[in-house]
């Protein structure tokens, strides 16, 4: 039936009224909001290495320990260049911003559950602690942790009746992961997950002088929002092992005073360093000295 609008037009051929998705737009408004945020990220970046003088000295997050290769972490003390390096993207910045808000989540669902716990310490600063000191104090290893509960419900039931003993005061490490991450996680734990997270926790609980008890690691992923949760015992071996680890690197006048992990560029771990050109590549690039250092909290 033709309407008073259209009176050419049957009413029975439908007419396409609906926009069309366009990736092109999705794509050209994903570059705008990038640009920006990186726009403003890198510019408070460059404002704050500018107003710190001791900003760019060789210094490591104690995180980075646990890479296995050596080099790679003197790469990254030393603040070598990465391979091709344009800095962080817009969708990295944001990355870490959900990271940050997750952060803040987790803090008030675990007050929310009867959880005591300081984000801050008395001067109103996030907890953190320097290692192997500059005569400033700053640390050429240097670290921080989420919180430290100091209270909270003494055992955690399950439905069964059986349940968990919790041991205070202990520390607090947070982290948000996409489901296959998240997943990786639940399934091997911690330890097993690899990168920076299982040192991060381990060289803060013993800096921080909260090895007696577990530390509490938790995830939410970020896609599900189910939550993993992990009591991390201290593993002073462990421990011992990533100081021995700082110890050679700090040394170093030159990354490539320390052996490569692998014999040849193409192993799987080269492939994925974000030094490789530089690490294989001939002759040698000059690095700046470390300078004089003493081992210490
Ligand atoms: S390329 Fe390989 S050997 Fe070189 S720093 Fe990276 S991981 Fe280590």
């Amino acid at each position: 039936m033709p309407t008073d609008d259209y009176p050419d037009r049957p009413m029975t051929a439908p007419m396409d009224f609906m926009p069309r998705p366009s990736a092109a737009f999705a794509a050209a408004f994903s570059e705008h909001l990038d640009t920006a945020i990186k726009a403003a990220k890198d510019s408070d970046d460059a404002a704050y290495r500018s107003s710190t003088p001791t900003a760019n000295r060789p210094a490591i997050g104690a995180g980075r320990l646990g890479n296995e290769c050596l080099r790679a972490i003197a790469y990254e003390f030393h603040r070598a260049p990465k391979d091709g390096d344009r800095g962080f993207s817009g969708r990295l910045y944001r990355i870490f911003d959900r990271g940050h808000w997750g952060e803040e989540a987790m803090a008030r669902y675990l007050r929310l559950a009867g959880f005591t716990l300081l984000t801050e310490n008395a001067a109103g600063k996030q907890f953190r602690y320097d290692i192997a000191q500059y005569e400033d104090g700053k640390g050429r290893v240097k670290g921080m942790i989420d919180g430290v509960i100091t209270a909270g419900p003494a055992m955690l039931r399950l439905p069964d009746g059986s349940g968990f003993a919790m041991r205070y005061p202990l520390m607090w490490e947070n982290k948000e992961l996409g489901s296959k991450s998240w997943k990786k996680l639940e399934k091997g734990g911690l330890r097993a997950y690899g990168g920076d997270y299982f040192p991060q926790v381990q060289m803060g609980m013993f800096h921080l002088g909260l090895a007696e008890n577990p530390a509490l690691f938790t995830c939410k992923n970020a896609d599900t929002q189910e939550i993993y949760a992990e009591l991390i015992p201290a593993d002073p071996a462990f421990i011992q092992a990533s100081i021995d680890k700082a110890v050679r690197v700090i040394a170093t006048a030159d990354p490539e005073e320390l052996p490569r992990v692998a014999a040849k560029a193409a192993d799987f771990r080269c492939k994925f360093c974000d030094y490789a050109a530089r690490c294989w590549r001939e002759p040698k690039p000059a690095t700046p000295e470390a300078g004089a250092w003493s081992f210490g909290q």
